[in-house]
């Protein structure tokens, strides 16, 4: 996918979304730094350990990780607020970087929601229904509010 579509979100017709797993983006979640309250990064290799690195205080942690919590507006690992969240319809949109945001922006924007089926338990499968009959115009102004610079 050219780099200018990725950007806009917008697809030509008839193009599907490609399946993703939500292990495709936990490698590197933002969180709230819980010292000083920047963005904080917590990478995690598979049957590893997560690390929490925050470039501004300079704050580290590190746990095993034997299993992870999905589904709610935390990281996996420490449990720490995302950074990329905003409120919506009384819920929370929320994603854990950058590139999981440009890929549900993508998908929810996109009036067909066309994805290429290969297996189960994708992340689109595992949208909540709330999200998926959200209108359009509350769900632009959700991403512009989370793409907003903190
Ligand atoms: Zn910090």
């Amino acid at each position: 996918m050219p780099d200018s579509q990725r950007a806009s979100g917008s697809y030509t017709r008839g193009m599907k979304h490609a399946a993703m797993r939500i292990e495709n983006f936990i490698e590197e979640v933002w969180v709230v730094c819980p010292h000083c309250s920047a963005t904080g990064y917590i990478r995690w290799a598979f049957r590893g350990s997560a690390q929490l690195v925050c470039p501004t205080c300079s704050a580290t942690r590190e746990r095993k990780v034997n299993r992870w919590t999905y589904g709610i507006a935390f990281d996996p690992f420490f449990q720490l607020p995302l950074r990329l969240q905003t409120p919506l319809k009384m819920k929370t949109l929320w994603a854990y970087n950058p590139a999981h945001l440009a890929y549900l922006k993508a998908f929810l924007l996109d009036p067909k929601r066309d994805v290429a089926a290969s297996f189960s338990s994708t992340v689109v499968e595992r949208l909540p229904r709330w999200l998926l009959t959200t209108r359009r115009r509350e769900l632009e102004r959700a991403f512009a509010r989370i793409e907003r610079p903190k």
